[in-house]
C-alpha cells in the first residue's frame, strides 16, 4: 500500500477557502432572476442547433415522461443549483431551450462509466432526456457514424460552433505515454486532441474521476503518466464533475446552470461545483446515527452489517469525501454504494484510489497529526492538520462512542 507524504495532502488539502452561501438575500435572488430571465429570452430568439427540431413537449410524449414526471424533475434540479422555489419556471424554460447549446463530448482513456451512468437506468429518466434533447454533436459512444464520417461530423462542430460549444471530456489524459491512446486517420493523442477542441470551446467540463484527476489510470505505478483536464488545459473555463462514475444528476446540473445563466457554477478551489461537492458525505449520511451511537460494522456479514450500521471501520471514506451522492444517490436516486452496504471510497476526490479505496480506516494509517483543529470543516479549509485532526477526533469520536454504547448496554443489563 503507498502512502502519501504529508507534502502531498497539503497540496491537495491546503486551498482557498470554500464556502456555501444557500441564502444570499433577496436583492441577489432579484438580479439573477432579471439576468436568467434574459439569458432565455436570448435563447429562444435563436434557432435550435438542429434543423430537425423537436418540441420538448413532443419528446416527453415518445418517452413516455408525464408532465407530472417533468414538474417534479424541476423541482429536484432547483433544489440541486441551490435556487429558491420561485426559480422552478426559468429552470422548466431552460430545459426546453438546451437544444440551442452545442455540445462535443469526447472520451480519452476510460471506460465510458460516465456516459453509461447517464444513459443506463432502468427507465427513461428527465436527465436521460435532456442528453437526448441536447445539441449533442459529436459523442463516440453514443452517434451513429464511425470511422471518417463521424471525424467529419467532429471538424464540421468545431468549425460551426467555434467558441460557443461545451467541451465534455471523459476519461485521463496520458502525458507520460502519450501513443498510450491515439484515434482518427490521422492519429491524434488523447492530449493533443483535447487541447485543440479545449482551443475553440466555450468551456470545458471534465466528467468523471479520470478526467478530473486522473483516476484509476493516474493510480500507483501510473504507467501512462495519467493526468486529468486541467494539468493539460490552460487558459479556460474548465469544471470538474468527478467521481466513479459521476453522477448524471451533477452532470445536467452544470448543463443547466450554463444554460440559465451562460456563465459555469461557483467553483470549490479543486473545481468542483459547489453545489454538487460542497459537503462532505458524512454530512449527510443515513447511517450517521449509527456512527454518533457508536454502532459500527466490525466485520463483513456482522449484526452490525444486517442492522445497517456505521461503515467507518471496514474503511468508509465519507468523513473525508465532498460529494451530494449521500443526498440525490445514483440510478435516478434508487441506491448508492452506503446504501448498499459498502462503504465510500471517496471517488470524488484527488489520487482515490491510492489515497482512500481501501478496507482501513484513515486512522489507521501512518499520518501524522500535527495538531487538533476541530473536524467540522470544508474541504478548502481542511490544512493536512485539520485532515489528520479529523482523523485523529474521527478515530477518538469512534472510540468514545464504543464506550458510550457499551456503558448503555451494561446499564440495561
Ligand atoms: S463513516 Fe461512512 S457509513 Fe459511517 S456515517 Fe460516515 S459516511 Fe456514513
Amino acid at each position: 500500500m503507498q502512502f502519501f507524504s504529508r507534502e502531498h495532502l497539503r497540496s491537495v488539502f491546503t486551498k482557498p477557502t470554500n464556502y456555501i452561501n444557500t441564502n444570499r438575500g433577496e436583492a441577489y435572488y432579484k438580479a439573477l432572476y432579471e439576468k436568467m430571465r434574459k439569458r432565455l429570452d436570448e435563447l429562444k430568439a435563436m434557432s435550435p442547433v438542429r434543423e430537425a427540431d423537436i418540441k420538448f413537449e413532443k419528446m416527453l410524449d415518445m418517452w413516455e415522461l408525464s408532465r407530472r414526471d417533468f414538474l417534479k424533475w424541476v423541482s429536484a434540479t432547483t433544489a440541486l443549483l441551490m435556487l429558491p422555489p420561485n426559480f422552478e419556471p426559468l429552470v422548466a424554460e431552460a430545459a426546453e431551450v438546451m437544444n440551442r447549446v452545442p455540445v462535443i463530448w469526447i472520451n480519452i482513456q476510460d471506460c465510458d462509466g460516465n456516459s453509461e451512468a447517464l444513459l443506463r437506468s432502468s427507465a427513461p429518466t428527465v436527465d436521460e432526456l435532456i442528453l437526448e434533447y441536447l445539441s449533442l454533436e459529436y459523442h463516440e459512444t453514443l452517434m451513429a457514424a464511425a470511422g471518417d464520417q463521424a471525424e467529419e461530423a467532429l471538424e464540421k462542430a468545431v468549425h460551426d460552433f467555434k467558441g460557443k460549444y461545451l467541451l465534455f471530456v471523459e476519461g485521463s489524459i496520458p502525458v507520460g505515454m502519450p501513443e498510450a491512446f491515439t484515434i482518427g486517420r490521422h492519429p491524434e493523442t488523447g492530449v493533443e486532441r483535447v487541447q485543440r477542441l479545449a482551443k475553440d470551446a466555450a468551456a470545458v467540463i471534465a466528467v468523471g474521476a479520470c478526467a478530473a484527476f486522473g483516476g484509476i489510470p493516474a493510480a500507483y505505478p501510473n504507467p501512462t503518466g495519467a493526468v486529468g483536464v486541467m494539468d493539460v488545459v490552460k487558459g479556460k473555463p474548465i469544471v470538474n464533475i468527478p467521481a466513479c462514475p459521476a453522477n448524471p444528476t451533477n452532470m445536467v446540473g452544470v448543463i443547466m446552470h450554463y444554460v440559465l445563466t451562460g456563465e459555469l457554477p461557483e467553483l470549490d478551489s479543486l473545481l468542483r461545483p459547489k453545489f454538487a461537492f460542497g459537503y462532505r458525505i458524512h454530512d449527510n449520511c443515513e447511517r450517521r446515527a449509527h456512527f454518533d451511537a457508536g454502532e459500527f460494522v466490525e466485520e463483513w456479514g456482522d449484526e452490525g452489517a444486517k442492522n445497517n450500521f456505521c461503515l467507518y471501520k471496514m474503511g468508509c471514506k465519507g468523513p473525508f469525501t465532498f460529494n451530494n451522492c449521500s443526498i440525490v444517490r445514483y440510478n435516478d436516486g434508487t441506491n448508492w454504494p452506503i446504501g448498499i452496504g459498502r462503504g465510500c471510497i471517496g471517488c470524488s476526490e484527488p489520487d482515490f484510489w491510492d489515497k482512500y479505496a481501501t478496507e482501513r480506516p484513515l486512522a489507521a494509517s501512518n499520518i501524522r497529526p500535527p495538531g487538533l483543529n476541530g473536524v467540522e470543516s470544508t474541504v478548502d479549509q481542511v490544512g493536512l492538520g485539520i485532515l489528520t485532526a479529523t482523523v485523529i477526533g474521527i478515530g477518538a469520536h469512534a472510540v468514545a462512542s464504543l464506550v458510550a454504547g457499551k456503558k448503555s448496554d451494561e446499564n440495561n443489563q
